[in-house]
């Protein structure tokens, strides 16, 4: 079918990806790929050969100059199918502008969904799994990291972070003092390959850990849910307020 496709590819063991995913890619006019070798290492392992179809290079680098070529794509009827290097596209990748300026020109978009290491991760974690908020990648300098994890402090929901593992370090290290040393928290990494391993602990054993070693491959970091262990003392102070102002009243009716 004419149209965009975001397609989901592995994000470790080459078989975590949808039958539909292979239909797609052996399919589309044109493909399109955050990473061309990578994509066309995947479509060799599952037998689809790119035959004299276009497989392009779309990323961060050179998404304003590569989308007007996959936009005339579109308005010529083709079909393009879209990867990023790995997992979903627009997950901490590439493909969002593309989506965008596809859905602007009235082109249909779909998805072919399938593995994300943020879900994945989040379903093994042993987390609470009813309320999440994916966070991606923290920002790189520490006073824009520390704010973001200030903002994070109080949200009702397990947290679901990349990093890189040369910074799981520091970054554990600062969640631990900006979010509660005491708040569980999960290190899941190299998740569907041959070395993969989870880690638990409080924030402040995991920021022990991972003090001076970083690990091999990648790590997603969860943090639960904060309970009243973790409240802020201007909260405490409101509530505490608000509850003596009701005593206060409903002493003044009993006289
Ligand atoms: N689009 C991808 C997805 O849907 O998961 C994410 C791409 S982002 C550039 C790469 C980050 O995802 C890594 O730094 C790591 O935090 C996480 N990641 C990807 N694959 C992983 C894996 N196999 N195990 C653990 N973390 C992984």
């Amino acid at each position: 079918a004419p149209g965009l496709t975001l397609v989901s590819t592995p994000i470790g063991n080459a078989r975590d990806i949808t039958l539909r995913a292979l239909d797609v890619l052996g399919t589309a006019d044109v493909l399109a790929a955050e990473d061309t070798r990578a994509l066309r290492r995947l479509m060799e392992i599952h037998g689809i050969s790119l035959g004299d179809r276009p497989c392009l290079a779309y990323h961060d680098h050179n998404g304003a100059k590569m989308r007007p070529r996959l936009l005339a794509e579109l308005a010529a009827g083709k079909s393009v199918a879209y990867c990023s290097e790995a997992g979903t596209p627009l997950v901490s990748d590439p493909g969002f502008d593309l989506v965008r300026a596809a859905q602007e020109a009235g082109h249909p978009v779909t998805a072919a969904p399938g593995a994300s290491a943020a879900v994945a991760a989040l379903t093994l974690s042993g987390l609470a799994s009813d309320r999440f908020l994916f966070a991606g990648f923290l920002p790189n300098q520490k006073g824009a990291r520390d704010r973001a994890l200030d903002e994070l402090a109080a949200v009702p929901a397990t947290l679901v972070l990349y990093e890189s593992p040369r910074r799981i370090g520091a970054t554990l290290a600062a969640a631990a003092t900006r979010l509660g040393a005491a708040r569980r928290a999960v290190v899941a990494r190299e998740l569907t390959k041959r070395f993969e391993e989870v880690r638990r602990g409080t924030l402040a054993d995991l920021a022990e850990t991972y003090a001076d070693v970083s690990p091999k491959g990648e790590v997603v970091l969860l943090v639960a849910r904060g309970d009243s262990g973790n409240v802020r003392e201007e909260d405490v102070d409101r509530e505490l307020a608000a509850a003596l102002e009701t005593m206060s009243v409903r002493d003044a009716a009993d006289h």
